[in-house]
């Protein structure tokens, strides 16, 4: 793995891996956690050409057992959801450091926790904001969301490994704001998410 030496400390190293292979393992990360998307489907798109048609689901992979089990349902598409959090991401990471993908959900989805009052979240132009979602009501929605538009390429996203004494490596996951353009990108596609029919609207959801 070609690593990037970027910062060296007394007792600690940051290493920043290649962004390409960043990417990529998160693409791969992400397409092993995705839990009701037909995986077939899935790897029809991945390799697809333009003006290719999509197959239908296979019926057989383990995640389209999950939608029989689970009686999912096709959600409406989620693009001004998905812009909104665009937004989270542009005011997060425009006035605090070493934001999380956690941080981003949980601004998004106004939780309150903790964690979001002593990293002074709660105070923040971010979560002050009144949009009301539509469709992304859930912090596992709004994290599929998060994580396609990485994926995408519209959100960027670093992760840093700290080798610390004695051998020990951690690994942290930030993002770093959105691309130039990246509104225009989102509006092109379509946000269509799935979900069990039993799921109801989020408490935390501002009405
Ligand atoms: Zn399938």
């Amino acid at each position: 793995m070609k690593i990037n030496n970027s910062t060296s400390i007394e007792d600690a190293i940051t290493l920043v891996p290649d962004h390409n292979i960043q990417q990529k393992i998160f693409e791969v990360q992400t397409f092993c956690s995705t839990k009701y998307f037909c995986r077939q489907q899935l790897i029809a798109k991945h390799y697809a050409w333009d003006g290719d048609s999509t197959p239908e689901t296979c019926g057989k992979c383990d995640n389209c057992v999950s939608c029989i089990e689970d009686n999912v349902q096709e959600l409406p598409n989620a693009v001004d959801d998905v812009l909104e959090m665009m937004e989270t991401v542009k005011c997060l990471t425009a006035h605090h450091e070493n934001v999380t993908p956690k941080d981003v959900v949980d601004v998004f989805t106004h939780a309150k926790t903790i964690d979001m009052e002593s990293k002074g979240y709660i105070s923040s132009e971010a979560y002050k904001r009144t949009y009301v979602r539509k469709v992304l009501v859930s912090k596992d929605l709004a994290l599929q969301a998060l994580n396609d538009l990485i994926v995408c390429g519209l959100v960027k996203q670093v992760c840093e490994l700290k080798r610390q004494k004695e051998r020990q490596m951690t690994c942290n996951t930030y993002i770093r704001g959105v691309v130039d353009n990246a509104v225009q990108s989102v509006r092109n596609r379509s946000w269509v998410y799935l979900a069990p029919c039993r799921q109801k609207r989020s408490k935390t959801s501002k009405q």
